[in-house]
């Protein structure tokens, strides 16, 4: 088709052209393709040259190619050249990586455009036909308001997605449920940056498009082979909005010929921006069924769509540090930082929440207090961090004794409490005396054997805690008295 288009008579409207390009082959590789089309077409080099020439002569159509522009050198100059066409056509003739262009010098005034790579049949079929329908009148009403009505309705469809952002994949999926609404979207994705990889954390598209499919790639998606052709890869990639209008411009035919199978004409790769310094937090992929242009409004709703991306992400990263912080913070308020069990304060806790569960349901309940045998001598024999380890390997001890039910209490400095639901008097008295042979066999590194002397009681009909406590460590002092290393059972 496009070969015909080249082929076509030259067109009779009478234009005249001015080609803006930095680099001369580009220049002359545009004049042997176009010459043909214009009255007159002169080149410059830069936007000073161009302005010099247009002094001269004004030209009907001015063409800025940003093939091998920079943004941060060339934007500002070329913009004035926009901003000083008051109303005769500009065509930008933009690389498909670099089309957050489009936006900035949209900011100068109105601006056609065409994606790029274009090879030249395909500059001159576009020129050809832009020439015979004539280029959009600047200024007048734009034949896709419907659409930018459309898009805004979705940004206030996807600004309803940060309500409950608290999760980064639910959140994504919503996104992308919400964008997928657009007309002309066939498929929505949202690509996320975390732990060194780039994830696809949710898609939302009409049935049977599958990116990872679609992409053919089941590694690292970073090191994808398509990371330098997929917008959607290489907005997140770059941090470059992407819009590739034809998926053949991307130079992969394989995928080219996947997405044109699927339906999908045209892909656009919206960065997601990062907070602070470094690369993007990742990407925005959206897929139409047809090739389409962006008015400037549009492109800054499709940019507000990404920030927002950024802020749900965002808002989802924070909920999840504070939960992380929070279970920490109440790790090391209940935790004894030395054993790792329970500590004397969350064991009360622990113990008044049981003492309720076995009223309501009718439940026996047994405590069990035990304290280390001469546990001074330990510490003056062999020193306080020998002390501490002999702490460490009772607590252990116990715990890897006890019902995952059973909760273990460091309720002093060598004392500790089991709480042990559904256990009655007797059960308590056969678990403590498990716990104290288990003890006086257990070797400890750098010291002696120790032993452990234990009271178990059951809790009363109407007692509470404190008094339960009280009784049990009572009969604790009866088992110090009756020589250590015993169990003694409290009478109810
Ligand atoms: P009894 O058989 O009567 O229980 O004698 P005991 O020596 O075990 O009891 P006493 O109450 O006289 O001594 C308890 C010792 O436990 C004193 C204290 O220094 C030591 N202790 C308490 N907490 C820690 C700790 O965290 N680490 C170490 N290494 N020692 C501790
Ligand atoms: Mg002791």
């Amino acid at each position: 088709m496009q070969e015909e288009g080249a082929r076509r008579d030259p067109v009779e409207i009478d234009y005249s052209c001015l080609f803006v390009n930095p680099v001369g082959q580009r220049r002359a590789d545009f004049q042997s393709a176009c010459a043909g089309v214009f009255s007159q077409l002169r080149v410059a080099s830069g936007a000073d040259q161009a302005r010099g020439l247009l002094a001269r002569e004004p030209a009907d159509l001015l063409i800025l190619d940003l093939e091998r522009c920079e943004l941060g050198i060339d934007l500002g100059p070329l913009g004035a050249l926009v901003a000083e066409r008051e109303g005769k056509p500009t065509l930008v003739l933009c690389p498909f990586t670099n089309a957050r262009w489009l936006p900035a010098l949209m900011a100068f005034g109105p601006i056609d455009y065409a994606i790029g790579p274009l090879r030249e049949q395909q500059t001159r079929a576009l020129l050809d036909a832009r020439l015979r329908a004539g280029f959009p009148t600047p200024g007048a009403p734009s034949p896709v308001e419907e659409e930018l009505r459309a898009l805004l309705a979705l940004r206030a469809a996807s600004q309803q997605t940060l309500i409950d952002a608290d999760d980064s994949v639910r959140f994504a999926e919503r996104l992308c449920a919400a964008v997928s609404g657009w007309p002309g979207v066939v498929h929505a994705a949202l690509f996320q940056h975390r732990d060194g990889d780039l994830h696809l954390e949710a898609e939302q598209g009409v049935a049977g498009l599958h990116l990872m499919a679609l992409l053919q790639y089941e590694g690292r998606l970073l090191q994808s082979p398509l990371r330098h052709a997929f917008p959607g890869l290489l907005a997140a990639a770059t941090g470059e909005f992407t819009l590739l209008d034809a998926p053949e411009k991307a130079g992969e035919p394989e995928l080219a010929a996947s997405l044109e199978g699927v339906g999908v004409r045209m892909v656009v790769g919206l960065p997601i921006p990062a907070q602070g310094p470094g690369g993007p937090r990742g990407s925005l992929c959206l897929m139409f069924d047809h090739a389409r242009t962006f008015s400037r409004a549009q492109l800054q709703a499709l940019d507000d769509l990404a920030h927002l991306a950024a802020y749900g992400l965002r808002m989802a990263e924070v909920t999840r540090e504070n939960e992380a912080l929070l279970a920490r913070v109440t790790h090391l308020a209940t935790t004894d930082a030395l054993t790792e069990v329970a500590n004397r304060r969350h064991g009360e806790h622990l113990l008044e929440q049981e003492i309720k569960r076995a009223r309501r349901y009718r439940l026996p309940l047994a405590l069990v207090a035990f304290d280390i045998d001469r546990f001074s001598q330990v510490n003056d024999s062999f020193g306080h961090p020998v002390g501490d380890i002999v702490l460490r390997t009772v607590a252990e001890t116990v715990r890897a004794l006890l019902r995952s039910s059973d909760v273990l209490v460091r309720s002093g400095g060598e004392q500790f409490q089991v709480i042990a639901p559904h256990t009655c008097a007797i059960d308590g008295l056969k678990m403590a005396e498990k716990l104290r042979a288990a003890i006086e066999q257990v070797e400890i590194p750098g010291c002696d054997h120790v032993t452990i002397s234990l009271g178990v009681a059951q809790l009363g009909e109407s007692e509470s805690g404190d008094s339960l406590a009280v009784r049990v460590n009572a009969v604790l002092g009866r088992a110090k008295r009756a020589g250590r290393n015993c169990v003694e059972l409290a009478m109810s």
